[in-house]
C-alpha cells in the first residue's frame, strides 16, 4: 500500500507525516490492519529495536479532586467506588514504587489527584522523590501532580524529579466537552513549564471518549509540536460513576489503528501503551508491543491492570524485551520534532489512501473488564509488579 510505504519512510527518516496521512491510518479496514501493524513495527524498531521500557504508577494521592474531568473516576462528584487517601507517606510510597523496581520497572511515575499541588504539597512530593531514590538506585521519577504555579517545576526538578506528565488528553476543540474547570492551554502551559525546568516531558491522550478521527490526529499533532519525550495513550476506561461510563466505543482494531498513527507521528519518541489496554485491546495486546516501546507495569491508579507477570511473559512471549536501566530509552540522535518535516510531506499518496471503513462502535458494555484497584499504595495489600 502506497500509504504505508510513505509512512514508514517518513518514519525512518523522522518526518511528520501530513495530517491526511495520520487520518487515513484510522481509516484503514480490518482487513489491512496487520499490514498497518507491520509498517508501523518497521518505524518502532528502527528506533527502539524489540525493547520495552516498563513504567510503574504510584497513586500518591487518591479520589477526591475538585476539578470534574468526566473521564476521571476521581473527579468532584464521582460515583465509582474507588479507593479514597490523601497523602501516602515517603516510606510507604517508596516501598510501594520498589515493588514496581523489582518487577523491572525503570520509571516510577507518582501521580496525586487535585487541580495542581499547593507549595507543601510540592515540599511533600519533593522527599518522597528523595526517599525513592536513596531506596531505589538508578530509578527515573516522574511526578503527576496537575497544573503547576510558577517555581514549582524548578523546585521538583531539583528534588530529583527527571520527568514531569501532564496528558493533553483530547484536541483543543473538544477539551471544553470533557473539562470546564480547566482548559487545553492550562495543560500546554504546565507541560512548557516542566519542559523550562530541565524535566523530561511526558504527554499524551486519552482515546475513546466519543472523539471524532480528526480530533486524534489533532491532539496527537499538538503534542508532536509541545515535543515531549513521552507519549502515552490512553483508553478511556468507562468506570460506572463517571460521565463517561456509557462510552464502549472502541474494538481492538481500532486502539490499533490509533497507537500505530501515533507511531508515525511520533516515530522517534516513546509511545507508552497506558491505561485501558487490558479493557479494550484485550487478547490483541501483544500486537501492540510492535507499535509502542513502553507500558505500565500491573495495575492503574485507580483501576486494575493485568497482573505484573502476565505482562513480563508477554513481553517474552511476544518477542521483546524489557529495557533495561544500563540503556537509554531514546535514540541517540532524536531531534527537535516538526522540524521542517511538513514541508517534505508527500501529497500524491494522500490520494491513494484507501477507502475509509470506519468500523462499527461496539455499544456492547464490558463492566466485567473494569475492576477497582484493591491492591498496593493505600492499601494493606500488597502491589500487583
Ligand atoms: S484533575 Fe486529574 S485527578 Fe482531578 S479530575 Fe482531572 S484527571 Fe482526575
Amino acid at each position: 500500500m502506497d500509504l504505508l510505504n510513505t509512512l514508514v519512510d517518513k518514519g525512518l527518516r523522522r518526518e511528520l507525516p501530513t495530517r491526511e496521512e495520520a487520518l487515513a491510518v484510522l481509516a484503514t479496514s480490518d482487513d489491512e490492519l496487520l499490514d498497518v501493524v507491520a509498517a508501523a513495527g518497521k518505524v518502532r524498531r528502527q528506533w527502539f529495536g524489540r525493547r520495552v521500557k516498563l513504567n510503574y504508577l504510584v497513586n500518591l494521592k487518591s479520589g477526591l479532586c475538585p476539578e470534574d474531568c468526566s473521564y476521571c473516576s476521581q473527579r468532584l462528584g464521582s460515583k465509582a467506588e474507588i479507593l479514597k487517601y490523601t497523602w501516602l507517606k515517603p516510606d510507604d510510597a517508596s516501598k510501594a514504587a520498589a515493588a514496581g523496581v523489582a518487577g523491572g520497572a525503570k520509571r516510577v511515575c507518582l501521580v496525586a489527584s487535585g487541580r495542581g499541588p499547593t507549595d507543601k504539597d510540592v515540599d511533600r512530593v519533593s522527599e518522597t522523590i528523595s526517599t525513592i531514590k536513596e531506596q531505589n538506585e538508578g530509578v527515573e521519577v516522574c511526578a503527576c501532580l496537575g497544573l503547576l504555579s510558577d517555581g514549582q517545576a524548578d523546585r521538583l526538578r531539583a528534588a530529583g524529579a527527571d520527568a514531569y506528565n501532564h496528558n493533553l488528553n483530547t484536541s483543543e476543540a473538544t477539551y471544553g466537552d470533557i473539562c470546564t474547570t480547566h482548559d487545553f492551554s492550562d495543560r500546554v502551559s504546565t507541560v512548557q513549564q516542566a519542559q523550562a525546568a530541565g524535566m523530561s516531558a511526558c504527554s499524551g491522550l486519552i482515546a475513546g471518549m466519543g472523539e471524532s478521527d480528526a480530533d486524534l490526529v489533532d491532539v496527537v499533532f499538538a503534542l508532536r509540536e509541545l515535543d515531549p519525550d513521552s507519549v502515552p495513550v490512553n483508553f478511556l476506561i468507562p468506570f460506572e460513576g463517571t460521565p463517561l461510563a456509557k462510552e464502549w466505543n472502541l474494538t481492538p482494531q481500532r486502539a490499533l489503528r490509533i497507537l500505530a498513527m501515533v507511531r508515525f507521528v511520533c516515530p522517534d519518541i516513546e509511545v507508552r501503551l497506558a491505561g485501558g489496554r487490558e479493557v479494550h485491546l484485550r487478547s490483541m495486546q501483544p500486537l501492540a508491543l510492535h507499535l509502542v516501546n513502553s507500558i505500565f507495569l500491573g495495575d492503574y491508579l485507580t483501576s486494575e491492570g493485568q497482573a505484573g507477570k502476565d505482562d513480563l511473559a508477554m513481553i517474552t512471549d511476544a518477542g521483546f524485551e524489557v529495557e533495561g536501566t544500563d540503556t537509554t530509552t531514546l535514540p541517540e540522535h532524536r531531534r527537535p520534532c516538526g522540524d521542517g518535516a511538513e514541508a517534505q510531506a508527500a501529497t500524491a499518496e494522500e490520494a491513494e489512501a484507501p477507502a475509509a471503513t470506519v468500523p462499527a462502535p461496539s455499544d456492547e458494555t464490558r463492566r466485567d473488564l473494569v475492576a477497582v484497584r484493591r491492591r498496593g499504595a493505600g492499601t494493606d495489600l500488597p502491589p500487583n509488579a
